[in-house]
């Protein structure tokens, strides 16, 4: 499987990091081995001073597709959920700097957090539906769908022009503002709507 991510699609978190804003997706791919471990902690990797959480939406994508039509984007996947999109922003912002792929800042083992699944039906509408982040009970991250530049659809629709989409593979839709250094002992819990979708602890 892979996980296909998408960056800049909140334009308060393009503005927190001084990015320009895209005229399409950006994308980029994090293998299998990014899979953290559920219900174990995150080990900070040792090439890092700066290791970032980026809460994101995720989508399990449920059929196979290629060049998918936005208006049948909705039929590849059942299956939401809220991960982590780990980053090294001091490798990355050094790797930008360079005009380098992001790949060792965004890609590395456990780099990403997959949360618990559950069925998008329990949502009311998954292209309006808020999502946050506590880190030691304090609100750090929180949004809604609804403020995606490019829509979960949209996104499906984009990205499987480039990418085959295949059973498993996970989509991560984009970070909103309030990203931040992780520091050990911290302590996370991430919610999609009212449902608890993931916790973690730093080491
Ligand atoms: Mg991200």
């Amino acid at each position: 499987m892979k996980i296909i991510c998408v960056g800049r699609n909140y334009n308060d978190h393009i503005k927190e990091l001084k990015n320009q804003k895209p005229q399409s997706p950006v994308l980029f791919i994090k293998p299998d081995t990014s899979l953290c471990q559920p219900n174990l902690p995150f080990y900070i990797p040792n090439f890092t001073n700066d290791v970032q959480y980026e809460a994101e939406v995720i989508i399990l994508i449920n059929r196979i597709g290629k060049h998918i039509q936005t208006k049948f984007a909705h039929k590849y996947y059942d299956k939401v959920s809220l991960g982590i999109d780990f980053t090294a922003r001091d490798l990355q912002n050094e790797l930008k700097s360079k005009g380098l792929p992001w790949e060792k800042s965004k890609s590395f083992d456990g780099s990403a957090l997959i949360g618990k699944w559950y069925s998008k039906e329990i949502f009311l509408d998954i292209n309006n539906t808020p999502f946050k982040l506590l880190k030691n009970n304090r609100l750090v991250q929180k949004s809604n769908t609804s403020s995606m530049i490019w829509s979960v659809d949209e996104l499906i629709s984009y990205a499987s022009k480039f990418f085959t989409l295949k059973i498993g593979d996970i989509i991560f839709t984009g970070t909103p503002s309030g990203v931040g250094t992780l520091k050990k002992e911290d302590d996370f819990q991430g919610f999609i709507g009212e449902k608890i979708a993931l916790t973690f602890k730093v080491k």
